[in-house]
């Protein structure tokens, strides 16, 4: 699966910081599983809510779209960035 051409564009002013993205993404949950002392503030998170906005850690997000599907008023898209090959 082609995974690093792509990225979750977030459009900042239309996110309601609901985080619902946050809980569903699948890269949050497993780190959540796997860390005992789990620390929402601390823990490396494929998307997190910052002072009621979504913020996506492009290094960390595997590009899996779950976030931009349910969002519910359609902040975040998945975009393919052009390769020069
Ligand atoms: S990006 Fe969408 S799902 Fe995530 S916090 Fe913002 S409004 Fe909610
Ligand atoms: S696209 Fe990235 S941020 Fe969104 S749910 Fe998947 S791993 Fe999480």
């Amino acid at each position: 699966m082609a995974k690093k051409n792509k990225r979750v564009e977030q459009a900042e002013e239309i996110c309601i910081g609901c985080g619902i993205c946050v809980s569903i993404c699948p890269v949050n949950n497993k780190v959540e599983k796997k860390n005992d002392d789990f620390n929402p503030d601390t823990a490396k998170l494929a998307i997190k809510v910052y002072s009621g906005k979504a913020f996506v850690d492009q290094d960390t997000c595997i590009k899996c779209g779950s976030c931009v599907k349910i969002c519910p008023v359609d902040s975040l898209s998945l975009i393919e960035i052009p390769t020069e090959n």
